[in-house]
């Protein structure tokens, strides 16, 4: 029997498109690569989740490249919870990739930075701390990670303090400052490169500061890294 599946040269099935995050004043994106996500890299935040700051070397997770979400959008509420959380988080956009890179030369494989949400399903994430289960149902679920454009090195260095925050329908939830983080932009890279060999396109979202909480339906959440940007989503009611 012939199967009506539209066909594309040297597939199968018609291959999945690129996810890509806008280069701020361009027409231009950054293709995504991997998204990884470090847990924990602010004191306060880590102390807020029942951790010692400084017992811990960095830990990280992953979100699939199509869970970013362009800045602006209006998202459905996730299913399968009921305590989504925000955490507001520094991206790093990697253009040069490697592995066992030293902290020294790590902040030469960096594209750009932008802001993004690293959000949580916190119900399941609970749930599999408690039944030593992976976290990937809790924070790689679809349009997971909401981002702004990407604003290159070149244009704006290597942000090492500033305000980081996030307001919920224009109430300061999360507060802090890139300086608070345990483990620096360089340390980050440098150690992820241990663990995989990193690639071009690779998105590394560095932790949030203490203050994450619930998001509800309806709620409009803005954030905001000094130098590095403003990102703002809703979700639908
Ligand atoms: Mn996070």
């Amino acid at each position: 029997m012939q199967r009506a599946v539209e066909t594309v040269a040297g597939y199968v099935i018609p291959p999945p498109a690129a996810a890509t995050v806008p280069v701020e004043d361009t027409d231009e994106v950054f293709p995504v690569c991997r998204i990884f996500c470090v847990g924990r890299n602010y004191a306060e935040h880590a102390m807020e989740m029942g951790h010692d700051p400084d017992r811990e070397p960095p830990f990280f997770f992953t979100k699939p490249a199509g869970a970013v979400v362009p800045d602006g959008s209006t998202l459905p509420f996730p299913p399968a919870t009921e305590e989504l959380h925000h955490e507001i988080e520094l991206v790093v956009a990697l253009e040069r990739g490697g592995a066992d890179i030293s902290p020294q030369d790590a902040l030469d494989h960096v594209y750009g930075y932008t802001i993004g949400l690293d959000m949580t399903r916190r119900d399941l994430q609970a749930q599999a701390k408690k039944m030593g289960r992976p976290w990937d149902m809790a924070k790689g679920f679809d349009r997971s990670a909401p981002m702004s454009a990407i604003r290159p090195a070149a244009a704006i260095g290597h942000p090492e303090r500033g305000a980081i925050w996030l307001r919920i329908n224009g109430e300061t939830r999360q507060e802090g400052d890139l300086a608070q983080q345990i483990w620096k932009v360089s340390e980050t890279i440098a150690y992820l490169s241990t663990l995989v060999e990193l690639q071009p396109g690779d998105l590394i979202m560095t932790g949030t500061p203490a203050g994450v909480g619930s998001v509800q339906r309806g709620d409009g959440l803005e954030g905001h890294i000094d130098g590095v940007g403003d990102l703002t989503v809703t979700y639908r009611a």
